[in-house]
């Protein structure tokens, strides 16, 4: 046991924050770990199935909780952290409902949000009813009902189109989300399962498989699936007179236009910095980076290290991540803390 009883608060109970709190928590410091929803879980808990192994997200969500349980005695929901300010070396937890708490540590794992893709007006969300989200798509396939187009017919012709509201200077974010192309891989394979006769054309800038059997993945979705690939940028989407959708795109290998018909098209958006998040940081004096993310001291030598002293930042609050990189991350944030609070320690006694 922790003898140095530090007060270490976690904002956010989404996969950073549980695997944080939980391994500090095992340290044997004491944790408080806040979340505004009333379940813990963030993201993790509105996915299906993980790339790229298909593996149930319910499997990561009870281990993550499982450990919470063991580790960590204080964790709060409802709790909707609005700012943190500093005072002599301490830090103050403000929430929407008035109340507040001070710790010595303050380790923001408030995750991210989806590029609103309503942004995109050419591609017709929230006007086109077959036009959806990818996790529109995700809340779907959790669902388990069969896949349907708005009006409760078997979709045959389906459409993913990728980088939306992603590495698109208009839309504001010069930054590549990273897990959106194995995340249109991995969908467009479990739509296939569901509907073996489908006809699925993925629509891609290029295509970004950096992690371990994503690039397989890909090759699957193609030798094994019959998924068709398009390096194609998508101009505009309309709707046809029986709803269905048309696509217009330039094929950037030939170089020629093209106009195609689908029954539901899938924009798989982005990951961008939270809004409340960015007030948070504002309020703790942090720095940004160029995309708006919660920026590290040094991004290299300590990226969970910000520049005011005592706050740190985990997982996708500070830059897109998987699910397994934002574990590890997590985990290296929480070393990171406890090599500050133990040189600390260790400043004060030399006193
Ligand atoms: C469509 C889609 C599919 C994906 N599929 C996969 C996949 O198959 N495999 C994979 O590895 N990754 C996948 N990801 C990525 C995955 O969602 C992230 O890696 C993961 O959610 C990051 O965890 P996090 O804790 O950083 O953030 P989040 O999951 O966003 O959790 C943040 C938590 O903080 C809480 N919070 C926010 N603000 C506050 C506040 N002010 N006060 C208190 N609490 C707050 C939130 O409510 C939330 O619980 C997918 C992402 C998307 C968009
Ligand atoms: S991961 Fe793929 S879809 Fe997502 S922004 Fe990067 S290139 Fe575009």
């Amino acid at each position: 046991m922790n003898t140095n009883r530090q007060h270490i608060i976690v904002i956010g109970a989404g996969p950073a924050g549980l695997e944080a709190a939980a391994t500090l928590g095992a340290a044997g410091y004491p944790v408080t770990l806040l979340e505004k929803e009333n379940h813990t879980g963030g993201k993790l808990k509105s996915l299906h199935q993980l790339f790229p192994g298909f593996r149930p997200a319910y499997e990561v969500q009870n281990y993550l909780d499982g450990r919470l349980e063991i580790n960590v005695a204080q964790v709060i929901t409802n709790a909707d952290v609005i700012s943190v300010t500093t005072e002599n070396g301490k830090h103050k937890v403000i929430l929407a409902d008035g109340q507040s708490m001070n710790g010595d540590i303050v380790l923001i794992a408030s995750g991210f949000q989806v590029f609103n893709a309503e942004k995109k007006e050419e591609y017709g969300y929230g006007i086109y009813e077959n036009v959806i989200t990818s996790p529109d798509l995700e809340a779907k396939l959790k669902s388990c009902d069969p896949l349907t187009s708005a009006n409760g017919t078997t979709p045959r012709k389906i459409a993913f189109i990728h980088c939306v509201g992603s590495r698109d200077q208009k839309a504001g974010n010069v930054h590549c989300s990273r897990v959106c192309c194995i995340t249109g891989v991995k969908q467009a394979i479990e739509v296939k399962m569901q509907l073996p006769g489908a006809e699925i054309f993925n629509f891609y800038m290029d295509l970004r498989m950096f992690g371990q059997n994503f690039e397989e993945l890909y090759i699957e979705a193609q030798q094994k699936w019959g998924i068709t690939f398009i390096r194609g940028r998508v101009s505009e989407i309309g709707e046809n007179m029986d709803g269905t959708l048309q696509l217009k795109a330039e094929d950037t290998l030939s170089g020629r236009p093209m106009k195609m018909n689908f029954d539901l098209v899938v924009l798989l958006v982005g990951i961008v910095p939270a809004r409340q998040t960015l007030a948070i940081g504002k309020s703790a004096g942090l720095a940004l980076t160029s995309g708006d993310f919660l920026a590290a001291s040094d991004a290299q030598l300590s990226p969970n290290k910000t520049t005011t002293d005592g706050i740190f930042i985990t997982g996708t609050c500070r830059e897109p991540l998987s699910i397994a990189e934002t574990l590890t991350d997590a985990r290296a944030a929480s070393v990171s803390i406890i090599q500050y609070l133990n040189e600390r320690q260790k400043k004060s006694e030399c006193i």
